[in-house]
């Protein structure tokens, strides 16, 4: 692949802002060099730009080498560089499998990059003829978001491969979810394939969406296109810190991943049981997709009792559906009463009719 010939002139150009931290990388006895504040305790002094312990960390995590790693402010900021570095601007387009997660739509919108979308099949598998006959010489980007958000899918591995091995471009396969998936990640792939960019949050699994910690994996040398873009300091030292915390914690991580999976499947089955839903969608990721005979009615129930749960009727491919993230035991319990007093008021308003 001929990755110059993909990527944005100005951007391939770009001589990156080089910060007093990037220029001197040795230990400092006296720093005046970043007008800092020198007597403020603590946090006074700019955090390392390139997050170098955190991807050694994530490194070994993922077996991958540190320079082949992006950490942004969530993976939306990986979403976001991606079309800055790739897409032209009312020449380019991308190409998009819908129903998916709505942020690549946004960054196209907000990039003012033409969004492509393709349907998905009606059981929301990925049809690679489909998704390739949308591509043409404009196209950069394929984002293929495996497992699915809102249908909890894994896509099928040889339709990923026939599109990545096709397009001329960039797929960008979005892992959010893959900690719940009995799948092995597209990482050990990336030696496989120079088109392929693979995003991971430690927003799901990890448990840490409020730290803003996402990431992209790709060769060393997309990766510098990435930190050529990116602002300088980025992730901020707090988050640093923290995050080196938390990813010591590996195994406490599996156990909420098992906890959640149980769950999951006790939900699962509960959920078929009431005649107000009509499908339950099988899931590879934390939430369960359900298509109910009226979204909107029973989407009000449940908020009226306090349960707030999402609401995906308006969507394509998704009328009648909401989904539904796995809580705890005790909030799924919540839940399935609320379910119960919602079948009895259907119930009864059946009866009604009936006179
Ligand atoms: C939740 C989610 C993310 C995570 O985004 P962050 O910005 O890292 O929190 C990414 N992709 C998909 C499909 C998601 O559902």
């Amino acid at each position: 692949m001929n990755l110059q010939s993909i990527v944005r002139k100005n951007i391939w150009n770009l001589q990156a802002y080089s910060s007093a931290r990037d220029e001197f990388k040795g230990v400092a006895l006296v720093a005046l060099d970043a007008n800092e504040n020198p007597h403020s305790p603590k946090y006074n002094r700019y955090p390392d730009p390139r997050q170098l312990k955190v991807k050694l960390r994530l490194a070994e995590l993922n077996k991958i080498d540190a320079d082949c790693i992006f950490i942004g402010n969530g993976s939306d900021e990986a979403i976001d560089l991606s079309f800055r570095i790739f897409c032209e601007p009312a020449i380019d387009n991308v190409v998009i499998p819908v129903p998916t997660y709505g942020m690549y739509e946004v960054c196209a919108n907000i990039n003012n990059v033409e969004c492509r979308k393709v349907l998905l099949n009606e059981d929301f598998t990925l049809d690679a003829k489909r998704v390739l006959d949308a591509v043409d010489e404009h196209t950069k980007l394929i984002f293929l978001c495996s497992p699915n958000n809102p249908s909890g899918n894994l896509f099928e591995t040889s339709q990923m491969i026939e599109i990545i091995e096709k397009f001329k471009g960039i797929v960008i396969v979005d892992e959010a979810y893959i900690d719940f998936a009995a799948q092995e990640s597209w990482v050990s792939m990336l030696d496989k394939y120079p088109n392929l960019i693979v995003l991971k949050t430690l927003s799901k699994a990890w448990g840490l969406a409020a730290i803003r910690l996402g990431m992209a994996f790709a060769s060393a040398e997309i990766i510098g296109l990435f930190n050529k873009v990116k602002y300088p300091y980025n992730i901020n030292q707090l988050t640093q810190e923290y995050v080196l915390e938390r990813l010591e914690e590996l195994e406490e991580k599996e156990e909420w991943v098992g906890m959640i999976l149980d769950e999951r499947e006790n939900l699962s089955q509960k959920l078929k049981t009431y005649s107000f839903i009509k499908k339950v969608y099988p899931t590879d990721a934390n939430y369960i997709l359900i298509k109910t005979v009226d979204a909107r009615h029973l989407y009000h129930f449940l908020t009226e009792s306090g349960i707030v749960v999402r609401n995906r009727n308006s969507i394509t491919l998704c009328e009648g559906c909401i989904r539904i993230t796995v809580g705890t035991t005790a909030e799924n319990k919540k839940l399935l009463s609320s379910l119960d007093q919602y079948a009895q008021s259907v119930a009864e308003s059946n009866d009604k009719n009936e006179f």
